[in-house]
């Protein structure tokens, strides 16, 4: 993770820094920071399960500044139809109050599927941060739709991991999404 300019000046021209005004245009400098460093946790998350073999997909929950839980996609690990990235997230944070998932952010190196949007409906968690959505577009406009803040890091990272392995395992990844 790069360091954070010490200056407010003027944003620096940088990959992704065009992409603020498609992202809602607000989105600080801190802000930003934040949630690369948060996503950052997910991928290391996307990795751990690439290296068990599984689908390289991962998130975390995130509320008052701390990880609340971490996961990835375990699928394939646990025979679980149920463990994407999300869901594995929202269960190693364990049982919440509700007040605490309406201040949380998840975080996901791929844009949700439609069961993991669902847990987001449901528990009221305001805020999504996703890697990319180029290899596969969740349901993005039904959580924006829900009043749901989604914001696309463009991770390049995040990118790579899916494409090395949909073309390395297509039938893992075609059975993850219902195909
Ligand atoms: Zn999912």
């Amino acid at each position: 993770m790069e360091e954070r300019p010490a200056t407010d000046a003027q944003p620096a021209i940088e990959p992704g820094g065009a992409d603020a005004a498609a992202r809602g245009g607000g989105e600080t400098e801190e802000q930003r920071w934040l949630d690369e460093r948060f996503l950052g946790v997910a991928i290391e998350q996307a990795r751990i399960g690439r290296a068990e073999g599984g689908v390289p997909i991962g998130a975390a929950l995130v509320a008052d500044g701390r990880v609340l839980g971490a996961g990835h996609n375990r699928r394939v690990q646990l025979g679980s139809p149920i463990r994407h990235g999300e869901t594995d997230a929202l269960e190693v944070a364990g049982r919440l109050p509700a007040a605490v998932y309406q201040r949380s952010t998840m975080y996901t190196t791929l844009s949700p599927c439609d069961m993991c949007t669902g847990a987001v409906l449901l528990y009221g968690i305001p805020r999504v941060v996703i890697g990319e959505n180029e290899t596969f577009m969740g349901a993005e406009d039904l959580l924006r739709s829900r009043g749901v803040e989604v914001v696309n890091l463009r991770s390049e990272e995040c990118i790579r991991l899916m494409r090395d392995f949909t073309a390395e395992h297509p039938e893992l990844w075609n059975e993850d999404i219902g195909v």
